[in-house]
């Protein structure tokens, strides 16, 4: 997939599209920050439709494997990625603000040029843990865990 895929939001929801394929990992550009690599490709799928109140809706879902950064050993961390979210779409500025407030569902503008593999990279980043870590008697360093934490303590005391 070389052309970007471009969506026109509003549109899309309309005429209860959907779209769905594959996207190298490679491909995000921002997620590469959070991956210990950047192999393989993930599933993705958006479709939209109005909700039973007639708010424009695209849900998205994202199925893969990603390798994360263990936050203790800093070593790769199989990530499977199972994901559907619901997205808002909002008409302005303010509905967005206003819609925000209840903070329980991603919204975005009304985009006639939407990106989808924007669209797509948000929502995994918004999904991936804060903190990833191996499980304790996975993580290489487990038994580094007690030195450096006492060692970061003594830094901070001075
Ligand atoms: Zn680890």
């Amino acid at each position: 997939m070389s052309a970007r895929t471009v969506i026109d939001a509003l549109d899309f929801v309309r005429c209860t599209s959907s779209h769905h394929g594959k996207i190298t990992i490679d491909k995000f550009v921002r997620l590469q920050d959070y991956l210990a690599d950047s192999q393989g490709e993930l599933e993705y799928k958006i479709s939209g439709a109005p909700d039973k109140n007639g708010k424009s809706i695209i849900q998205v879902t994202i199925k893969g494997k990603i390798n994360l950064h263990c936050q203790r050993c800093l070593g790769g961390l199989a990530y499977i990625l199972d994901l559907q979210s619901t997205i808002l779409l909002a008409e302005n500025e303010s509905e967005l603000s206003h819609l925000d407030e209840t903070g329980s569902i991603d919204e975005i503008l009304v985009d006639s040029d939407t990106d989808v593999l924007e669209l797509i990279e948000d929502e995994i980043i918004l999904s991936l843990p804060i903190s990833p870590r191996h499980r304790e008697e996975e993580c290489p360093a487990r038994e580094l865990t007690n030195s450096y934490a006492i060692g970061k303590n003594t830094i901070l005391q001075r």
